[in-house]
């Protein structure tokens, strides 16, 4: 039964020639699998629709090869070849209830052409967005005419694909359509630009020709960025972007809308912490409009979504990353297990993954893109077999996942951490400024534990290897983790880097745990490259502290690019005045100052500090394993595993992953294991 309070988020509600069971919507998200890997991708969209969520999107699906985004796994429905793949998805999310809907997409001057080497589109002559060697030829009136063919077409053959609700594409400043709109993109002097009504012009062509070829049956959806999030540099919701949707209205069937570029769109919880930041671009949108209107910004809270729609912000909650973290989202919210959602963190693991070009992962849910290649359920794990008990060490993320799977497996847990909090670095990092929504992922986990009868949990016990032998349970998980190097091996330099024991030579870990560096100028040297030393840094400027940042990177946290994060972590740095110092390796380190080397020149570079914050690499923690496998002849471990960072230092998502890998694998044998590692898309060789 759904509690009243939310009753109002399971109405079903008419899209054009289709309705919806209830207001849940995956929004389009990429999953990096696309059209390579189109059973797993259709595993992922149906394991939604499972899940409860009333629409499913797949990713955006290029219509032609001049939106060639190789090497992207993107969709794909360039010909008649491409629907049985789609079919996949669509069969696969009408079986549970659920309507299939695709976005389409011509990407214009963000697709490279890399593999088709078609020309690249754009309104007018330009560069390519990508650095590649390659300008954007200005479209004329016969590409344009191709380009609306080519739309048809698409339509048509997603129509028959077997998708319920058909999108036009104008956002993320990736699609052809927002590029016509865009003033500074479009320096047409024809009836396509100039003023609103001509850059206008290509959408409404779009939208009509789409609805006059699939819309007897099929819904057309118009997804629109209303503001740029520039300023008067750029579409404002107050001004052109509310223009639009008022001069297109009632064409479209739904208003998807949003903002843009991605990284505004897909902000994470560093930058935007709010749940729900989209909301004051895109609130007048349903004034305007008597179509339904769908709405995103990382909702993961019901009564939010419910005052959402109650308060006319919204018909639908739309979701790309809530639907990653948890899949099962609007089931838990229709049958009352509000505390068991899996809330996302808004870390942008999973943009980093499409970004990567790699199948999606998610911090929060380890399953997530594991659905057909690993046969692995969000809310469903095979029971335990002959073994009864038990032991994890360790309650960081991969010791806390470990333990909830295999308490979700039947088995009696012992989990055992050495603070006083459980959490590990999830706490911890999470203590660090802009990154407090990270604990969810220990908050998620400990609430579980804590609703099962089969798991004793110690917290302040430092294990030792005798204690493992008096336990005398025969399964043990080491999740012991990884502690930061104090030596200066890094990336950059694989010999400890020589050091006065004057300065004081400060980690990550001392910093939180609470410890102050002295007064006076600190220098982080980051040769981590990762995340960790920008946070560090933006933590310690807003403390107050003097901070020179230095790495051998030419840009800060250059991996965070992945993430969207990195020109606003740079940006956010020199407003502090935190001191850059780019392209430089640490050499030594004196009693009041360091010695920096150019990347390219060698020449040397002095700088005085006070103190000095190294992010270079970690070492794994594997004293215990190291002391009970040197015994393992005479001790009576069945199991003895490391996991998580004690077993390979990497993001808190590959910790989790590895916890539940190895709550999965327990008990199955070595061979089993290497047989079913993962399922794999084998090219087909027949056919031409
Ligand atoms: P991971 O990301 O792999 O989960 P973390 O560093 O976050 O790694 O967590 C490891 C946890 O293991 C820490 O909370 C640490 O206190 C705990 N730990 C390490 N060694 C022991 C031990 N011998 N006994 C109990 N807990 C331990
Ligand atoms: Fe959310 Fe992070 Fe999972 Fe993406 S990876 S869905 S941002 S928790």
């Amino acid at each position: 039964m759904v509690n009243d309070k939310y009753s109002i988020l399971f109405e079903p509600l008419k899209i054009g020639p289709v309705t919806a069971r209830n207001r849940f919507f995956q929004v389009p998200h990429c999953t990096g699998m696309g059209h390579l890997r189109p059973k797993a991708d259709a595993a992922t969209r149906a394991i939604k629709a499972e899940g409860g969520w009333a629409v499913v999107c797949n990713q955006e699906t290029e219509i032609h090869p001049s939106s060639d985004l190789t090497p992207f796994p993107e969709g794909r429905l360039w010909d008649s070849r491409d629907i049985p793949a789609l079919r996949l998805m669509t069969d696969a999310v009408h079986a549970h209830g659920a309507l299939a809907a695709v976005e389409l997409v011509h990407n214009g001057n963000h697709a490279s052409n890399l593999s088709s080497r078609a020309p690249v589109f754009a309104p007018s002559d330009m560069a390519v967005d990508n650095i590649i060697p390659k300008q954007a030829k200005g479209m004329d009136k016969s590409d344009i005419r191709a380009l609306r063919r080519w739309h048809r077409d698409a339509a048509r053959r997603a129509k028959t694909a077997g998708f319920d609700i058909i999108y036009v594409y104008a956002g993320h400043h990736m699609t052809l359509p927002q590029h016509f709109l865009l003033p500074n993109m479009n320096n047409r002097m024809d009836e396509y630009g100039g003023p609103l009504e001509n850059r206008i012009r290509l959408i409404r062509e779009l939208l009509e020709e789409t609805k006059d070829e699939v819309g007897d049956t099929c819904a057309v959806a118009f997804r629109f960025a209303v503001d740029e999030m520039s300023g008067a540099d750029g579409m404002q919701a107050s001004e052109e972007g509310r223009a639009v949707v008022e001069i297109l209205a009632e064409l479209p069937d739904l208003w998807d809308v949003n903002v843009s570029d991605w990284s505004n769109d897909s902000a994470t919880s560093r930058f935007m912490p709010n749940e729900g930041y989209q909301t004051p671009y895109i609130e007048f949108v349903k004034q305007v409009t008597t179509k339904p209107v769908v709405a995103v910004g990382r909702l993961t809270s019901p009564d939010r979504m419910v005052s959402m729609i109650k308060r006319g912000v919204t018909d639908f909650i739309g979701a790309a990353r809530p639907s990653i973290a948890d899949p099962f989202l609007p089931q838990k919210i229709q049958t009352g297990r509000i505390e068991e959602i899996r809330e996302c963190i808004g870390c942008n693991i999973c943009v980093a993954s499409d970004n990567m070009g790699v199948p999606i992962r998610c911090t929060q849910n380890p399953t997530m893109g594991e659905e057909w290649r690993r046969g692995w359920h969000p809310e469903k794990i095979e029971t335990k077999g002959k073994e009864t008990e038990a032991l994890v060490v360790g309650a960081g993320p991969a010791g806390l996942e470990c333990a909830m799977q295999l308490a979700k497996r039947g088995y009696e847990v012992t989990l055992a951490e050495a603070c006083a909090d459980l959490g590990g670095r999830a706490v911890l990092e999470g203590s660090l400024h802009g990154l407090s929504s990270w604990k969810w992922v220990a908050d998620h986990r400990i609430y579980d534990l804590q609703q099962r009868g089969n798991v004793k949990t110690f917290s302040q016990s430092l294990i030792t290897a005798q204690d493992i032998s008096d336990l005398a349970i025969p399964n043990v998980f080491l999740a012991t983790g990884a502690k930061w190097r104090r030596d200066g091996v890094g990336r950059s330099s694989r010999r400890a880097i020589t050091t006065d024991p004057n300065m004081t030579v400060l980690t990550p870990d001392d910093m939180m745990s609470g410890q102050l560096p002295p007064s006076g100028p600190i220098l982080i040297y980051d040769d981590d490259q990762i995340y960790l030393a920008g946070v560090l840094a933006d933590h310690l400027s807003s403390a107050g502290y003097e901070i020179i940042f230095a790495t051998p990177a030419t840009n800060v946290s250059p991996w965070t690019e992945n993430t969207l994060e990195q020109a606003q972590i740079q940006r956010t740095l020199i407003k502090r005045g935190v001191k850059l110092i780019l392209g430089k390796t640490l050499t030594q380190i004196y009693a009041d100052h360091a010695q920096l080397s150019c990347i390219y020149s060698k020449s040397e570079q002095p700088v005085e500090m006070a103190s000095i914050l190294l992010v270079t690499e970690r070492r794994r923690k594997t004293e215990l394993y190291d002391i009970l496998r040197k015994n393992s002849d005479d001790t009576p471990f069945k199991k003895l595993k490391l996991i998580g960072d004690a077993e390979a230092p990497g993001l808190i998502a590959d910790a989790v992953f590895s916890g539940h890998m190895a709550a999965r694998h327990f008990e199955k044998s070595q061979s089993t294991i290497e047989r079913e590692y993962f399922r794999r898309e084998i090219i087909a060789l027949e056919g031409n």
